[in-house]
């Protein structure tokens, strides 16, 4: 019996580790092109960014258990070509394997901006670009140019502003976050990084990169030009603008790709493949909408229900029922914590029960009907955890709010 797993990070290694938790004895082949074992994510924008943190120790708990789970990891081997009808898949060292089941767990690439990327640009989703960045930022660069206010972005300026750095975010939507949050929300991102000294501009494009050529031929940003004609000077310039889904190379496989690998409610992409972690999209039932969540606390999470969901079809067991979750995410910037269950749309309605955006210290709960769609919380763990047990439960709106009695 073998499984085929391809991505050896946070939801790859989440699913090898469950097999084995639930008695799985086949092979498991984990394949992935990096060369090490992929870091984990979060502390890259946060504490390694910052200096805080040596390399080593963003690794995840599913990375440490590696050596106790039997694999046959194939680090530097990219999974080439799929064919699902009859599960065999290569891979970029020349060998073909006919799988019993295969975990589809490739993530995501960090998107660039078009054309060729001078010295001094650099995107975030790698330990190699933290470490890359980390070693400009130590050299003190007069001005960071951050592009986008996501997570990301807003993650990277709050670590750029710690190390005493000028700092510009540029976002081309008229507040951050818009697509996913209300307005008023969005403008507290906004507040939040102008009141620690950040520049933010919103509502601007960018247009394209300003370029120096250095002794010896070399070239090296020096600014960001905006549509409305204005350059951003900068040494060095950080692109937060998504993410596209790693499925480049499961065209032709079979598998509809549709903002990733689109599965079945149980995470299902044909029989005996699943998907899980930033890749996959499914419907949630619980909230009626087909999603890909881009989000830690996902990845383990789904890593561990397709991981069982395979299992229960390789051995004709009854499957799980549907993938239902409440996705939960956090981001730090700056002493902020900011901690998000739910899955709100910028047309909720927001109800702020317990402090105010001008405290930079609040909980909004996020109302759609009758239901509680999401809840935000910042520097409010107590509050936004009992809410969360709720929405578990229910998404019902007056259950939710019962919390702030
Ligand atoms: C800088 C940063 C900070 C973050 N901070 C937070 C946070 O604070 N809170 C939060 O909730 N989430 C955060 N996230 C998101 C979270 O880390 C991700 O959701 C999570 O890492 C997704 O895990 P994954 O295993 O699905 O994908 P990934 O971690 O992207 O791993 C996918 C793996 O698949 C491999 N792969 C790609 N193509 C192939 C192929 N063809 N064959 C085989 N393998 C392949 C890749 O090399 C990679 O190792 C952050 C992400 C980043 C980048």
């Amino acid at each position: 019996m073998t499984v085929v797993i391809a991505g050896a990070s946070l939801a790859g290694l989440t699913a090898a580790d469950t097999l084995r938790n639930e008695g799985y004895e086949g092979s498991i082949i984990v394949v992935d092109p990096s060369t090490e074992i992929p870091a984990d994510r979060p502390p890259l924008s946060k504490q390694v960014l910052a200096g805080e943190w040596p390399p080593e120790k963003a690794q995840h708990r599913a990375a440490a258990r590696v050596p106790d789970l039997d694999l046959d990891l194939r680090l530097g081997v990219a999974a080439t070509a799929l064919d699902a009808a009859s599960r065999s898949i290569s891979l970029s060292d020349g060998s073909l394997i006919s799988a019993d089941g295969i975990v589809l767990a490739m993530g995501a690439t960090a998107r660039r901006l078009p054309g060729d990327q001078p010295a001094g640009v650099h995107v975030l989703r790698t330990l190699d670009d933290c470490l890359s960045l980390r070693a400009e930022l130590e050299k003190m660069p007069a001005r960071v140019a951050v592009i986008g206010a996501g997570f990301i972005g807003a993650e990277v300026a709050a670590t750029c502003r710690g190390r005493g750095l000028e700092v510009t975010m540029i976002e081309a939507a008229p507040v951050p976050l818009g697509r996913v949050l209300p307005g008023d929300l969005g403008a507290f991102i906004t507040d939040l990084h102008r009141s620690h000294g950040v520049e933010v501009i919103l509502g601007v494009g960018v247009e394209g990169l300003e370029i120096t050529s250095e002794v010896g031929g070399s070239e090296h940003v020096s600014g960001v030009r905006l549509s409305d004609g204005r350059v951003v000077e900068a040494d060095v310039v950080v692109v937060g603008i998504g993410v596209v889904p790693n499925t480049a190379w499961l065209e032709g496989s079979g598998l509809r790709l549709e903002n990733g690998v689109s599965c079945d409610a149980t995470c299902s992409a044909a029989p005996g493949i699943v998907a899980a972690g930033d890749v996959a999209s499914w419907p949630n039932p619980l909230y009626g909408e087909v999603m890909r969540v881009e989000q830690w606390e996902n990845a383990v999470e789904q890593g561990e229900y397709a991981a069982r969901r395979l299992l229960a079809e390789i051995r004709h067991e009854e499957l799980p029922a549907p993938f239902a979750t409440i996705p939960w995410f956090w981001s730090d910037q700056y002493d902020r914590k900011i901690q998000m269950a739910g899955r709100p749309s910028a047309s909720d309605e927001v109800i702020i029960p317990e402090g105010s955006l001008e405290e930079h210290r609040f909980v909004a709960l996020f109302r759609r009907g009758d239901l509680c769609t999401a809840v935000l919380g910042v520097n409010r763990p107590r509050h936004v955890m009992q809410v969360r047990m709720k929405l578990t439960e229910s998404l019902d709106w007056q259950t939710a709010l019962s919390v702030f009695g």
